[in-house]
């Protein structure tokens, strides 16, 4: 490359050829990962803050790389959407989130278990909600036993496409959270554009009520009141995410929220970890 000059060409910095080498290998990696079938849930359990019992699990995608080894979805998410990618790792996960709910079910015993799984606004297409009734009528899976996960940016783009996805899956008979409540643009706007069954309350307020300055503590502890109010006129239920100390999980649940997900219960497993803790 020539340095930059009168031609108007710029010299490549060393971040961008890392970046772009970088960005490259994630490439690389999730294109392997379609082709070898490696992309694969793990378990995290979704508790009852009353009982202690397991009620479900949120199906987390990782990236099995027989080199690298597990890789979060932090690193390879955007790229996957952007790419649309995320629909073949998608299937592959979904599949495996299913038949994993399968054998906790067996594990515990019973058929009441959930399941949760997240789904971006590329994904939301009819074809892939006629996959998934496919799919649970294969496993012989009820589809009130599935919770779809869906953030503020499926909103976003107010299309038809979406529109009908989540109709569809509405009259499936599955059941629709709103992920990272509280942190979008939007999110009472589509309280009322859309039927949602469930909110999960981001992170960053059940961290809050921890908060080392009381004063701040005890906003924290007054929106997640304001949150469960909402909810509760909305005939919502209600998760706590990011639960990883027994005091936030004994505000949330004197708050009124009834499911919590966070590190105090679990991290999320990989099945063989998940049948032994059911
Ligand atoms: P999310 O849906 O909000 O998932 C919760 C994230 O918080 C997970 O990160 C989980 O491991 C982490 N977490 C759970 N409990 C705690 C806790 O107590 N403390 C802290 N600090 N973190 C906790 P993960 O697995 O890395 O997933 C990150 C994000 O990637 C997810 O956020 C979701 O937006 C996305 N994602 C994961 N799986 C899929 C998928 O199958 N499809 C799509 N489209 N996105 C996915
Ligand atoms: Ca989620
Ligand atoms: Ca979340
Ligand atoms: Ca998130």
């Amino acid at each position: 490359r020539k340095a930059e000059g009168g031609n108007g060409i710029r010299q490549f910095e060393p971040q961008m050829l890392a970046s772009r080498k970088k960005r490259t290998e994630t490439e690389a990696d999730i294109l392997r990962g379609i082709e070898e079938n490696l992309f694969e849930p793990s378990f995290q359990p979704i508790t009852c803050l009353r009982s202690g019992q397991i009620i479900g699990f949120e199906a987390l995608m990782r990236l099995n790389h027989p080199e690298k080894g597990l890789i979060p979805p932090g690193e390879f998410i955007a790229v996957a959407e952007e790419t649309k990618w995320i629909n073949h790792a998608g299937r592959q996960l979904f599949s495996k989130a299913l038949s994993g709910l399968c054998a906790l079910s067996r594990a515990r015993g019973d058929d009441r278990l959930h399941i949760a799984v997240n789904l971006s606004p590329v994904q939301m297409t009819p074809e892939k909600v006629a996959f998934m009734a496919d799919e649970l009528k294969a496993y012989g899976i009820n589809a009130n036993r599935l919770t779809v996960e869906i953030t503020e940016a499926v909103f976003m783009e107010d299309n038809q496409r979406i529109s009908d996805s989540l109709r569809m899956l509405k009259e499936m008979g599955c059941r629709i959270a709103l992920d990272d409540f509280g942190t979008g643009y939007s999110s009472l706007a589509y309280l009322t554009r859309f039927h949602v069954d469930t909110i999960k309350i981001d992170q960053t307020f059940t961290k809050g009520l921890t908060n080392a300055d009381p004063a701040l503590a005890a906003r924290s502890r007054r929106l997640i009141e304001g949150i469960v109010a909402i909810a509760r006129n909305m005939d919502c239920t209600m998760v706590a995410e990011g639960v990883e100390d027994a005091l936030q999980a004994e505000q949330v649940r004197a708050i009124g929220v009834a499911y919590g997900q966070g590190y105090l219960f679990s991290r999320p497993l990989p099945l063989e970890e998940a049948l032994k803790r059911v």
